[in-house]
């Protein structure tokens, strides 16, 4: 934390937590009450129902006070056994966590790599899965948009592969920082187990993650052995059937989450992805206004929610960081495991508008030059020229 003082406020660009809109701060804000009375049980009906739609599923979602990482805990243990295997993507250091996570729970992973500037390759899954005529892999685990290369993973096409391997795996997705910021169809990708969390797209203070569940995997539940109890989804449905929470829920944050999941419902599911695709346009043609190159190689491949952005040979990236925190009072991302200190991460997700675009993209240009970074002035210009063209 710097000691400067700053005017104006800190904007917190980190491909979350994000910025928390003033209406979900608003909702927050109120006594607790009793989750087990009926004001509890009207809201906790009403909220349930309407998450669904946020998933784009028909299906339970169940909600943890945890944060993502305990949701990822949760997909894991209701759905499989000791021994099992499972296709990792390690597309990045989120999915290298998830697998390292899978590692100590017991399973035995099968790990597709890539050089952590695309997305999963459908193709490679295709193969695993043909290749394993006995079934003995149980699950596929694909991290949707890997929060530390600023690459999204094609659910769709990862979905066809395992249908066109006609393998009975399930296919458990990480959606922690795409959520409500890039599509994603729970149901039409049959995706079993969609994990999520509240800091990123949702616009909430962490705290809060989620399971959205297929019957699939409700079914596998039943079957699974690997030890569960905290994060067993059956006594959550049970009670979420009423609108209440076996344990004690995360009351104030279930108010905030209320009020966030009716402001993405009334500016409408399309408009929000069109936003942050727009918005992710802007800031790569301001990279490469800059001449800085983009993590992700592939446009197919391109994140809506964040741009990861390397820096030219010799520079620090966290040199980069700590000037912009300390002249501009901004907090840009970080790289994250092989990446640490050769790119930043810039944040487009969650409650964010044009000015609040500019005025990170400014804040990048001006801490480009300020730390001696080579780079040619405008990046902030091609991003006006678009947002202003695309109005
Ligand atoms: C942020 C993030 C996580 C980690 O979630 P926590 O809330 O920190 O536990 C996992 N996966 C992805 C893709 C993320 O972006």
């Amino acid at each position: 934390m710097s000691h400067t003082h700053h005017a104006g406020r800190h904007f917190l660009q980190i491909p979350g937590p994000t910025n928390v809109p003033d209406r979900v701060l608003r909702a927050i804000d109120q006594p607790t009450i009793d989750h087990r009375g009926p004001a509890f049980g009207a809201m906790g009906r009403d909220l349930l129902a309407d998450l669904r739609k946020i998933f784009q599923t028909a299906g339970p979602v169940v909600i943890y006070p945890a944060s993502g990482t305990g949701a990822w805990e949760a997909a894991l243990t209701n759905t499989l056994s000791p021994g099992d295997s499972v296709l990792m993507c390690r597309t990045g250091w989120f999915a290298t966590l998830w697998n390292d996570m899978a590692s100590r729970l017991g399973l035995t992973p099968i790990f597709l790599d890539t050089d952590w500037r695309r997305g999963a390759d459908p193709a490679a899954i295709g193969e695993a899965l043909s290749g394993d005529a006995q079934h003995r892999i149980k699950a596929v685990c694909v991290v949707h948009n890997e929060t530390s290369t600023g690459c999204t993973s094609r659910i769709d096409e990862v979905r066809a592969a395992i249908d066109a391997a006609g393998h009975p795996a399930l296919l458990l997705v990480d959606t922690i920082s795409s959520l409500a910021s890039i599509d994603y169809r729970h149901d039409e990708w049959k995706v079993d187990v969609t994990v999520a969390g509240s800091q990123k797209g949702l616009m909430l203070p962490p705290g809060l993650s989620f399971n959205a569940v297929s019957a699939k995997a409700l079914v596998a539940a039943e079957q699974a052995k690997l030890p569960r109890s905290y994060w067993d989804w059956r006594p959550m449905l049970e009670a979420n059937k009423t609108g209440y929470f076996p344990y004690t829920p995360g009351t104030n944050l279930l108010f905030g989450l209320h009020a966030a999941v009716q402001m993405l419902l009334e500016e409408g599911l399309s408009n929000v992805f069109a936003r942050h695709d727009r918005h992710a346009e802007a800031t790569r043609r301001a990279v490469r206004a800059w001449g800085l190159e983009i993590q992700c190689a592939d446009p197919r491949h391109y994140s809506s929610s964040l741009t990861a952005v390397r820096l030219p040979p010799g520079h620090s990236a966290d040199a980069l960081r700590a000037t912009i925190l300390d002249k501009f009072n901004m907090s840009l991302g970080n790289g994250l495991g092989i990446l640490k200190d050769r790119v930043f991460r810039i944040g487009h997700l969650g409650d964010f508008g044009d000015l609040q675009l500019l005025g990170t993209l400014g804040g990048v240009e001006m801490g480009l030059r300020a730390a001696g970074v080579p780079h040619r002035s405008g990046g902030v210009q091609a991003a006006i020229d678009y947002l202003a063209g695309n109005a």
